[in-house]
């Protein structure tokens, strides 16, 4: 797809950000140009129109800048999966492992009924256990994770492997 390469082409790499030896894949340059962000969404919406996708779950915080487009477009309802206490009604819970310590994403009871088609939008799949926590916060509710969606892989960190069997749809690999 021609797109793909534009899209490629919008993402700032910054070297030793936030930490030495990290290269961080920077996508609010894309936001700044507008045919590459919509060719973005369009490229997910048109694999998710028709697929009878009833939830578009976005991780915070960059999950929240491409999932809603995504869910409206798709007809689909908007669900944030928030770090711990930020949301104010009740939660259900899911920890997961980082490098140094461990984090912990929430999502709203009520808000995914069972049986609900799921789609879980990121920028960026990197170890994969942030996806991993989505993927299990969804599941703990009956849902059915019908993929996961990023603009963005690191595959040399081989997160795909951690996501228990999920299929994972990216735009552009980084290495
Ligand atoms: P993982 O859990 O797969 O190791 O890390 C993915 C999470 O960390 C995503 O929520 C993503 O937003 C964030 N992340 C890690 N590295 C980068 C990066 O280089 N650029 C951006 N934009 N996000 C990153």
């Amino acid at each position: 797809d021609a797109r793909i390469n534009g899209i490629k082409d919008q993402i700032r790499v910054v070297p030793n950000f936030p930490k030495p030896g990290i290269m961080f894949q920077d996508i609010t340059t894309l936001l700044l140009k507008p045919k590459e962000f919509k060719d973005t969404i369009d490229m997910f919406v048109e694999r998710y129109k028709g697929k009878n996708i009833s939830v578009v779950a976005g991780i915070e915080a960059r999950g929240f800048i491409f999932g809603p487009p995504i869910a409206l477009a798709i007809g689909a309802k908007f669900v944030p999966l928030r770090k711990p206490k930020k949301l104010p009604g009740k939660v259900i819970s899911e920890e997961y492992i980082l490098e140094y310590g461990t984090d912990c994403l929430e999502m709203h009871v009520g808000a995914v009924e069972p049986e609900e088609r799921a789609l879980v939008v990121d920028d960026l799949i990197a170890t994969g256990g942030t996806l991993c926590a989505a993927i299990n916060l969804l599941e703990r509710v009956g849902a059915e994770v019908v993929e996961c969606a990023c603009v963005i892989e690191l595959p040399d960190l081989k997160g795909r492997e951690r996501l228990n069997g999920k299929p994972l749809y990216v735009l552009v690999e980084s290495h």
